[in-house]
């Protein structure tokens, strides 16, 4: 039965198909904790959307009208976190329960005295919002009701709400209908939500990809004439999420939409204006292969790495660009190193890719031609590179479909797995039975030893 509570819609149990067997043990024990205490628990976000659509949840998000200070006495096992908003790391052996405190939409507006919870600890009350003078939030710090929290949230898919109390579905927004028909829908206005937090735009474009939804025409239409702000979101967040979109599994369903928005243009302007040209007569398509070859291989259950991925995407280009430092005289090795270093250069001010997967990505295209040289100096020392596996694989995927590559590759392989260093068995190791070697004691420096030295 589905009953109309202020602006919810409440999904009793038998109404719908989620089932506690397929929910989190920990969670489950999370929020039954909460409830034997007095609280309100409820389980929020992605992972009541995913159990509606019976797809595995990442992760499982519990919101509570408990505060930071009151978590922490409930559960020993508890640890706070975050400066922005304090919430609470439920650990347990193998998972961390987040749970955080109701909290309310940002606004610049004075307000009247946030609705609280009964028993908020004042004192661990964090500062209130804050937006910048383009209407970008910087700080959304102000404890709510659970309808607030709910429509603080991106989507109506993902504002749903599951309540341990008895079991039902609370509807805030009319998620549930947006998740029949598939649609991806901002909660209120979408070009002040994108304005709010430009990353949304791209969280949009990842379920749209992810759950073969189609974006609101009018969701769409804001998100097409904001997407040149989305440089206006941190650098570092851009790159953890354009990682999450591209090695979603839906990658080139991701590329599409992106291309399609104006996304890719403004997060790689230089990469975007070189797909759009050609080379030699010919268009670079090989950015949607790749992703399509990633694509597969992530929903085959194998890992790929950031800097595996990113070569895969821009190896074409920093090749080209490699080519031209040749051009002017530059060996080989210093051309990659230096076309690398000028991708990074146009990449980091937008999407920050880290130093340390720039120089794996430089390495990755760097070794290949190591790969001709068979055996070449030294190949164990080659093979127990740890990116071998990395360069292998670029190769592979990028000229695998060449005979004399894939005898190439076949010779490598052949020597990994002969020369893998097989561990040996502890008892067979020379320290085995021996006594324990003394660690050297390393002298401290003692100053007032030394002053006394100085006076003898
Ligand atoms: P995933 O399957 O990737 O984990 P998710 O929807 O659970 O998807 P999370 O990043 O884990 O995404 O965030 C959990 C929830 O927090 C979201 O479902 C959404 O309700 C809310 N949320 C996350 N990011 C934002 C944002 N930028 N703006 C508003 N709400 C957000
Ligand atoms: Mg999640």
């Amino acid at each position: 039965m589905r009953k109309k509570k202020s602006c919810s819609v409440i999904i009793a149990r038998q109404e719908h198909g989620i089932s506690r067997k397929l929910m989190s043990p920990n969670a489950l024990r999370a929020l039954y904790r909460l409830r034997d205490n007095g609280y309100v628990g409820y389980l929020v976000g992605g992972c009541v959307r995913d159990l509606l659509l019976g797809r595995e949840p990442k992760d499982f998000d519990v919101v509570t009208n408990a505060t930071p200070g009151e978590l922490k006495r409930m559960f020993r096992n508890c640890r706070l976190v975050g400066r922005r908003f304090r919430l609470a790391h439920i650990h347990y052996q193998d998972e961390i329960i987040e749970v955080a405190t109701f909290r309310s939409q940002a606004s610049n507006e004075p307000e009247p005295e946030p609705k609280e919870p009964a028993g908020t600890d004042h004192r661990q009350r964090p500062p209130q919002m804050l937006k910048d003078d383009d209407g970008m939030i910087l700080r959304d710090n102000v404890y709510g009701t659970p309808e607030e929290d709910a429509l603080r949230r991106d989507f109506t898919v993902n504002a749903l709400s599951y309540n341990i109390a008895d079991f039902s579905i609370i509807d805030y927004t009319g998620g549930l209908a947006d998740l029949n028909a598939g649609i991806i829908r901002t909660i209120g206005d979408p070009a002040v939500r994108f304005q709010e937090d430009p990353v949304r735009m791209l969280r949009a474009v990842r379920f749209a990809a992810q759950l073969a939804f189609t974006i609101e025409e009018h969701t769409w239409k804001a998100l097409v004439a904001a997407a040149d702000t989305i440089v206006r979101a941190a650098p570092s967040r851009l790159y953890d999420e354009m990682l999450k979109l591209l090695l979603s599994g839906e990658g080139a369903r991701c590329y599409e939409l992106l291309r399609q928005t104006g996304l890719f243009a403004a997060l790689f302007p230089h990469v975007s204006n070189w797909l759009g040209a050609e080379s030699e007569g010919f268009p670079h398509t090989r950015f949607g292969a790749m992703l399509s070859r990633v694509d597969s291989s992530l929903q085959q259950g194998n890992k790929v790495s950031p800097p595996l991925l990113l070569a895969l995407l821009f190896g074409e280009y920093i090749d080209e660009k490699a080519a031209q430092f040749r051009r002017q005289g530059v060996p080989w090795q210093q051309s990659v190193n230096a076309a690398v270093a000028e991708f990074m250069g146009e990449t980091c001010p937008i999407v920050m890719i880290t130093n340390r997967v720039g120089l794996a990505l430089r390495d990755i295209i760097g070794q290949q031609t190591r790969l001709k040289k068979i055996p070449g100096r030294r190949p164990e020392s080659f093979i127990a590179r740890p990116d071998f596996n990395d360069i292998i694989e670029y190769c592979r995927t990028t000229c695998g479909d060449k005979k004399d590559v894939v005898t190439q590759l076949g010779w490598w392989e052949a020597q990994a797995r002969q020369q893998a260093p097989v561990p040996l068995p502890r008892e067979l190791t020379k320290e085995a039975g021996a006594p324990q070697r003394k660690r050297k004691r390393r002298r401290r420096r003692n100053p007032s030893a030394k002053n006394r030295a100085d006076r003898v």
